[in-house]
């Protein structure tokens, strides 16, 4: 048939495509064809839905840049043969997974969607068929030109489309695991699709080629402020052997405690070479260092601010800026710019 849609459902691994051991109840990862036999409703739209499955397949906690690059690897091989991609994947990383992925895919015209379940897929009140064939639906979605519809790297789950690379896990019970506290959902499910369009990424050029980046340094640390932190703690971790960025995760809109010792800690990294971004600990918000004195502290010294970017999405942005440039002040550059959608700049 021509002009016939084409899907391509890649599984990772996680609960989604998990089975209950009838004997110690334990949850183990079943053969991915059954996955398809769980949802006969997926032939239905009449869609060709190719299938891949990772082997072995992985709980997402132990995703790592290696697993990121296969991933971007097997989209750039099918790249041109699907309109759209489904990634099945569990949903403890997927936030770290959809931003990375926003970043070393590039600028897309294809969707990707990443999608998961908070029950396997075999279970009666299962979450997963939903979050499948609208995944599915949603990525197969073309406008009057037939142009995809969500040309972007996103998370789909429980009714809403986010974009990928600003949601967080927010939830390990309800079946709405993530938020996009910063931005505004690109998609809801209800009777209809909405599509929300004035907030969706289009590409400049339909015709760009796919251009992946597989360089990735993750020489990262990431240093949660709480109260009562003990200086020597924070001398030894801004003295971690062989970092080049440290993000910090700072109270409200970028504020840190305000003693000297502080500041100088944080100095010496800087000093160092060592980038420093300020990221908030709240889950909405951005960072504002020109508020509080706190914060201007932070920005006197050269620690740079993260906006309203999400940990998740400026830990994709520093391995994939590390991995491009060795000057700081090129990295420091593209940390202030919205290159993916990640950041809103003021
Ligand atoms: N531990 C699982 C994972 O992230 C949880 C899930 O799939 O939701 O792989």
């Amino acid at each position: 048939m021509q002009n016939e849609t084409s899907i391509l459902l890649v599984y990772t691994g996680g609960t989604i495509g998990m089975k209950q051991d009838p004997v110690s109840f334990d949850l183990r990862p079943f053969d991915f064809s059954q996955i398809l036999e769980e949802v006969p409703e997926l032939k239905k739209f009449g869609y060709r839905i190719d299938t891949y499955s990772f082997d072995p397949v992985i709980d997402s906690s132990d995703v790592d840049i290696e697993f990121w690059k296969r991933l971007t690897r097997l989209i750039e091989e099918n790249y041109c043969k699907y309109d759209g991609f489904v990634i099945l994947h569990g949903t403890d990383t997927m936030s770290f997974s959809a931003s990375a992925l926003s970043f070393m895919l590039g600028d897309i015209t294809k969707p990707v969607v990443f999608t998961g379940s908070q029950l396997p897929i075999g279970m009666l009140r299962t979450d997963g068929k939903e979050n499948l064939i609208s995944s599915i639906e949603i990525a197969a979605s073309k406008d009057s030109a037939g142009r995809p519809m969500v040309p972007e790297v996103c998370i789909y789950f429980e009714s809403q489309l986010y974009r990928g690379n600003r949601t967080t896990k927010y939830t390990a019970e309800n079946f709405r695991a993530f938020r996009s506290a910063n931005y505004p959902v690109l998609a809801e499910v209800g009777i209809h699709i909405k599509f929300n369009t004035a907030f969706i990424r289009y590409p400049a050029d339909w015709n760009h080629p796919l251009h992946p980046t597989y360089d990735l340094d993750p020489s990262v640390l990431i240093i949660k402020v709480i109260p009562g932190m003990k200086r020597e703690v924070l001398d030894s971790l801004v003295c971690t052997p062989g970092i080049r960025a440290i993000i910090l995760e700072t109270y409200g809109s970028g504020n840190a405690p305000s003693g000297k010792w502080f500041t100088d800690c944080i100095k010496k990294a800087v000093d160092r070479g060592v980038i420093v971004l300020n990221i908030t600990q709240c889950l909405a918000g951005r960072v504002d260092m020109d508020t509080y004195s706190t914060g201007k502290s932070l920005k006197n010294i050269g620690v740079v601010g993260g906006g309203d970017c999400t940990t998740e999405a400026a830990v994709a942005k520093l391995f994939f800026l590390l991995g491009q440039y060795t000057d700081n002040k090129e990295i420091v550059h593209f940390l202030k710019k919205n290159m993916r959608g990640e950041l809103t700049e003021m």
